[in-house]
């Protein structure tokens, strides 16, 4: 079972920029959440603190009861998929699923085992050998996704991963998202200012703004009542 608790968090980075202003939210087991809001809201800035990449100014962020900046980032079981996808170019499809594994000293066979598994599940079995610069934009978002999954890790966070494609396959790629989140029953945190890709994926949405969470609900209660003429607006409800 894996609780997220993002509590009252806070970020002023060293310039004075309030990029988050007294964030509250918990995601429960298995729950995908998507953080909604305009570019420059504070979406990637929470998300960096939630993966203990950035340091909380005040307030708490805490999976399963630890601290996450008090956990040494090798033991920090949370796996994060950017939209830069930041695969070793150098080093084959293989190579990439398994060089976290490795690094943490798991055994060649089970690496094997667990690569060939994620591999399966995105459907990229036949493109182990290449290396990145031979694949689509598709192909090398699964493999940026099969790096997340082999990890087993207690959340994914996404951060606008899928910007970088183009619309057909942004659709096509965000429904196995969703499907493969479902199938793993891991927790996830998605961030986009895309609407259309919150409403579809998410179980439950938080719409920020400045820094602020303007409403936290249900798709179908952040479209059907508002909490506000900004979420209103940015959502798109009808008039
Ligand atoms: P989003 O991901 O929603 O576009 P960000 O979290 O990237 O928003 O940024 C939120 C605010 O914090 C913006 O005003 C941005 O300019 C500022 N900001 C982001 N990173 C830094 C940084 N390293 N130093 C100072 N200000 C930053
Ligand atoms: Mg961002």
């Amino acid at each position: 079972m894996t609780t997220l608790e993002i509590k009252q968090a806070v970020k002023r980075y060293p310039n004075g920029a309030l990029a988050v202003k007294g964030v509250d939210v918990t995601v429960e087991d298995g729950e995908l959440v998507v953080f909604v809001g305009p570019s420059g809201c504070g979406k990637s800035t929470l998300l960096r603190m939630v993966a203990g990449l950035e340091s909380v100014t005040e307030g708490e962020i805490v999976l399963d009861g630890r601290l996450v900046n008090e956990v040494e980032p090798a033991n920090r079981n949370i796996a994060m998929v950017f939209q830069n996808y930041a695969l070793y170019p150098h080093m084959s499809v293989y190579k990439n699923l398994a060089y976290g594994l490795k690094n943490r000293g798991t055994p060649k066979a089970e690496i094997d085992a667990k690569v060939r598994e994620a591999a399966k599940l995105l459907q990229i079995g036949d493109f182990l050998e290449r290396k990145p610069s031979q694949l689509s934009g598709g192909q090398r978002q699964r493999v940026a996704m099969g790096r997340a999954i082999v990890r087993d890790p207690a959340i994914f966070l996404f951060d606008e991963p899928l910007s970088n494609l183009d619309a057909k396959l942004r659709n096509q790629m965000r429904l196995e998202i969703k499907r493969l989140q479902r199938r793993l029953g891991t927790a996830a945190i998605y961030v986009t200012h895309d609407q259309v890709e919150a409403m579809t994926l998410a179980d439950r949405i938080v719409v920020l703004n400045n820094g602020e969470i303007e409403q936290i609900g249900t798709p179908a209660q952040v479209y059907g009542a508002p909490a506000s003429t900004f979420v209103a607006s940015f959502i798109g409800a009808p008039p």
